[in-house]
């Protein structure tokens, strides 16, 4: 049987993110958008409202609960805040290789700061010469006894001057084709974060380089075996960076409609709402259709990996589709808004900013398709 139901469990969850959202997240959000800056109020309400802990096992201080929720308080969030959206879907990434693949000593170490949010993560893999290609990086290591010594830079990291606890992926000096995952703390000196970006949407999510000298990692932080880290870190994309990233769309998505919809019913022109026009009521049906074609590809796919199941192709496949649609979403709610939608005053202008920064994270369009056609030639 297929069950396309949430549970009551699911929907009290809902309620409650919704509630979060829009008392403690909204408040933050216009400076925010000032100032280009995450709001500590944010971070802060996000660690009490146990927002990092959904898919961290109950015997390491989390929740325990699953990928479904994990999407719907993704979407809720990112209803009101993209930004924030972003900033703790990528908390989820850096948190996912320890889950999976970190020993019983780093999950103690790591796992309850993280849940309680007094630790904040983030995965750094992407570098100038690797993005699309992650085999391309440069940042490499060497080996002095069991000990690593980690040289190199990352660029365009999520949380890059926020997180304290992250996973890196580095690659072999002397081997092309042998990588390493590690997490690695605030307490170990050799890494710094540099430089910080400035996007063009998701103003309130820090983005930035992160730099690595002669940093030294005890064997003990290894994530999954010596020479296999790209499939720690590929797996934690695949499962559940393309996952948040699809969380983050529809939410956007669901705030792109009711926007319109609230201006749609207030602007008045040839004597009557806009809302009555045929041309608007399409585009509002058209941004409906692909909310809920792309809610069903992404809660099958969080709802597959709930039973213990793969679903990184699945994900693919709602991470090329929600995001796209969420663009082509903020473009016609700034279209029914008319000259409003280029003002700043009205929210449609930062969905529109915020849906362009959607498409690269966790892996472009381009790239899901090229997944995706893998996955139907196989
Ligand atoms: C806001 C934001 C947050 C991010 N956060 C993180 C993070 O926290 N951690 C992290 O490690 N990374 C992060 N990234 C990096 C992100 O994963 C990369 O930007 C992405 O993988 C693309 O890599 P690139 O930017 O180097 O583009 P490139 O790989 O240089 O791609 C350039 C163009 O070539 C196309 N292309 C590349 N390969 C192929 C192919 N095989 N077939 C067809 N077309 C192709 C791409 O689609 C794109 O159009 C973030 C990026 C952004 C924008």
């Amino acid at each position: 049987m297929i069950d396309f139901t949430f549970t009551e469990e699911q929907e009290m969850f809902r309620k409650a993110a919704r509630e979060f959202a829009e008392t403690k997240l909204a408040p933050q959000v216009a400076e925010m958008e000032k100032t280009g800056e995450v709001s500590d109020a944010v971070v802060k309400a996000l660690g009490e409202a146990e927002m990092m802990a959904i898919t961290i096992p109950e015997e390491y201080g989390g929740l325990g609960l699953g990928y479904t929720e994990r999407l719907i308080a993704l979407e809720e969030i990112s209803r009101v805040s993209v930004a924030t959206a972003m900033m703790l879907q990528v908390f989820a990434l850096g948190i996912e290789p320890i889950v999976k693949f970190g020993s019983e000593e780093l999950k103690h170490k790591y796992l309850p700061g993280l849940a309680s949010g007094k630790r904040l993560a983030t995965t750094a893999v992407t570098e100038a010469t690797g993005g699309s290609d992650p085999t391309g990086i440069k940042s490499a290591y060497t080996k002095d006894g069991d000990t690593f010594i980690v040289n190199g830079r990352k660029c365009f990291i999520t949380n890059s001057h926020l997180a304290d606890t992250i996973t890196i992926l580095a690659k072999a000096d002397d081997n092309p084709k042998a990588f390493c995952a590690f997490v690695i703390d605030k307490d170990m000196p050799g890494w710094k974060p540099t430089h910080k970006e400035h996007k063009v949407g998701m103003r309130g999510c820090n983005t930035g380089e992160l730099s690595f000298e002669d940093l030294k990692i005890g064997p003990e932080q290894l994530l999954g075996e010596e020479g296999k880290g790209l499939r720690v870190t590929m797996a934690a994309i695949g499962d559940v960076g393309r996952g948040g990233m699809v969380g983050t769309a529809l939410g956007l998505q669901a705030a792109c409609i009711e926007e319109s919809i609230k201006f749609a019913n207030q602007r008045i022109l040839y004597g009557k709402p806009i809302s009555a026009l045929q041309t608007i009521q399409n585009k509002i049906a058209e941004m409906k259709i692909d909310l809920e074609a792309g809610r069903l590809l992404g809660y099958r796919a969080a709802a597959i990996q709930d039973v213990g199941g793969r679903s990184s192709n699945e994900f693919a496949v709602a991470k090329y589709y929600t995001t796209e649609a969420a663009q082509k979403a903020a473009k016609m709610a700034v279209d029914i808004h008319g000259g409003y939608g280029c003002m700043e005053e009205y929210p449609v202008s930062r969905f529109w900013r915020d849906s362009a920064v959607l498409g690269p994270s966790a892996g472009t369009s381009d790239i899901m398709k090229v997944i995706i056609a893998r996955w139907a030639m196989s």
